[in-house]
């Protein structure tokens, strides 16, 4: 699907640039999995493809990885379900060692306490299964709008957008959305996003945005999207 260039996408122009084509969401696409064919995938979907694709597994895993590396999440999550499969195991772990096995994520014992209220909830309100509901998602305690997504859409299989940090970014880099916040990012692609594309852009743009479209200096003179994208905000051609 071919797409006008949007008013408020500013074209860059000059010698040193080259001239865009039309904005095809399916190429970026086909580009997007070429390109990520050769990068190390984000964390929540490498842990998916190694087994850990259970709603309870994926939960978890999200709410750890809030400011977390993906490598040392990738270290901490499989002990951590091994020993903590479901909500009741892991309340039944001495705090002691969950705060053991938490140390090496950002801010382990806050999360720690988020985890044991969160199995709490669960266990009270939903038997111990995890609410494929997305408003009951979103009350769950550190749960958000991206982690509750992320989990709708890669766990239960439902059309869910999660937009983090670098969906929100390079989407608007594309000249594609242009909201202030993830939240509006969200309700822009929901919009005008097919919806085969809803979970996959996460999966796609995470590692994407951390090797090739960066947050400070993006790498758009090697950047497959080059003639695509409208490169909004980048300062100097790269
Ligand atoms: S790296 Fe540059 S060309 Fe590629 S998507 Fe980001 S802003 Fe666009």
């Amino acid at each position: 699907m071919q797409e006008p260039l949007p008013a408020w996408a500013v074209t860059r122009a000059g010698p040193d640039c080259l001239p865009k084509e039309p904005f095809d969401i399916a190429e970026v696409f086909r580009r997007l999995r070429r390109e990520c064919a050769g990068l190390p995938p984000a964390a929540l979907f490498a842990l998916r493809d190694a087994s850990f694709h259970s709603p309870f597994a994926l939960l978890v895993a999200a709410l750890l990885s809030a400011r977390t590396r993906d490598e040392t999440l990738l270290r901490v999550v499989p002990p951590l379900l091994a020993r903590a499969p479901t909500p009741r195991a892991l309340l039944d772990l001495p705090e002691e060692a969950l705060n053991q096995l938490l140390a090496p994520v950002t801010f382990a014992e806050a999360k720690a306490r988020y985890l044991r209220q969160l199995c709490t909830v669960l266990l009270q309100q939903y038997g111990g299964r995890v609410p494929d509901d997305p408003a009951a998602l979103r009350a769950l305690p550190g749960v958000g709008p991206k982690t509750a997504n992320l989990v709708l859409g890669v766990a239960f299989g439902r059309p869910a957008i999660a937009v983090d940090v670098h969906v929100h970014r390079v989407t608007h880099r594309w000249g594609y959305t242009n909201a202030a916040t993830p939240e509006q990012t969200e309700q822009q692609l929901r919009e005008k996003l097919p919806e085969e594309y809803w979970v996959e852009i996460n999966e796609r743009l995470v590692p994407f945005g951390k090797f090739v479209c960066t947050g400070q200096r993006p790498h758009c003179s090697r950047c497959p999207l080059l003639t695509l994208c409208r490169q909004v905000g980048v300062g100097a051609h790269r």
